[in-house]
């Protein structure tokens, strides 16, 4: 193996440069994996901008990977060369309060490869070899590459716990998609996606939403969920998008006495408006959730194997490494892309 590889660096915000970079060294306790695919996640853009991690550039980013090992530490249990695989990239002390509590999350050194550290927008990348997940036969590397997405959906769709028969609500249709098929697949009726796209929201009704609602064409979502509701709102609402409107409306269209569920990320210093008075008299409740961790992954990687989740209407198209900026500014300007993958493997794009 050659010591060099390629990898897309982002420098500074708003610069991104292919180059060769040393293939990252492993410790005992390491595997290095040969990268696949990655799929680009809104999380990379905010990288790029400087909106994340701008204290951790230079940097590569990219979280959501499959790949095959092709080096193993001398502690790696259980793991071998040629090995499909994809790893959890959520990493904490182990020893402090939240670690012992089983919440790594909350760890005050969390941190997440590719969004921490150095990630799979490269030739070659390495995890500790206790978080890696070998990949069922029958996932394709874009599939093991979605297991992370999936996994962060599956972390919230637990902490919601909607029951059988109970109305669901989600505003947002990139990953509001998924909410919407995990919804459908906890037994909720009817469950309601709502987003500003019609193409994502026929995906989203392929997927299992009983309602789509085009934002574009209806102004007032909240009296329309409430239509949809016997006139009380939403058993549970998912707030996919992260804008501040966009809880405002979340907390407005769940029924008293239900569930909003906190997915999509807002900036640091922005807040909402919300009314303690329907958290008390109301008994509005929040869950939330940041990324999917230890038991999502495998529950993700079930779900995958066993066609329970069927992400393929959902990947629309797979660039050669060096594109991964234009794959990011066409990301934001595009309406037709869902996911877009990115390989070091492939030298010009392939359409799903
Ligand atoms: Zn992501
Ligand atoms: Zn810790």
């Amino acid at each position: 193996m050659s010591v060099m590889m390629k990898a897309a660096v982002i420098e500074k915000p708003g610069v991104l440069t292919i180059k060769n970079i040393q293939v990252p060294e492993i410790s005992d306790d390491e595997v290095l994996i040969k990268v696949k695919v990655t799929g680009i996640c809104g999380t990379d853009w905010s990288i790029f901008t400087g909106k994340y991690s701008a204290d951790k550039l230079p940097m590569v980013a990219g979280h959501e990977f499959s790949g095959v090992i092709v080096k193993t530490g001398k502690n790696a249990q259980n793991l071998q060369a040629d090995d499909r695989v994809t790893a959890d990239i959520n990493m904490s002390c182990g020893i402090c309060f939240y670690c012992r509590r089983g919440s790594k999350l909350m760890c005050k050194d969390f941190t997440q490869i590719g969004i921490h550290t150095n990630g799979s927008y490269a030739e070659y990348v390495k995890v500790p070899w206790e978080q890696v997940h070998k990949l069922p036969e029958n996932l394709s590397f874009e599939e093991g590459a979605f297991i992370e997405p999936l996994s962060c959906v599956v972390h919230s769709a637990k902490a919601m716990q909607a029951d059988l028969g109970s109305s669901v609500a989600v505003i947002g249709c990139g990953l509001g998609i998924l909410h919407g098929a995990l919804a459908k697949l906890r037994g909720a009726a009817p469950v309601i996606v709502i987003g500003d796209n019609e193409m994502r929201l026929n995906v989203a009704k392929e997927m299992g939403a009983d309602y789509i609602i085009n934002t574009n064409e209806v102004k007032d979502i909240v009296s329309e969920v409430r239509k949809l509701t016997e006139g009380r709102g939403a058993d549970y609402v998912v707030e996919a998008v992260g804008s501040v409107a966009t809880y405002e409306k979340a907390f407005e269209m769940v029924r008293p006495g239900g569930t909003v569920a906190a997915f999509g990320i807002t900036g640091g210093d922005e807040t909402i408006k919300i009314r303690p008075f329907d958290l008390v008299l109301g008994e509005k409740k929040v869950v939330s959730s940041c990324a999917g961790v230890g038991n999502d992954w495998n529950e993700s990687i079930k779900l995958l194997e066993y066609g329970r989740i069927k992400p393929k209407k959902m990947f629309s198209m797979e660039v050669p490494l060096e594109e991964l900026q234009a794959a990011l500014e066409q990301l934001r300007t595009d309406s037709k892309l869902i996911k877009v993958f990115v390989s070091p493997e492939i030298n010009k794009r392939v359409i799903f």
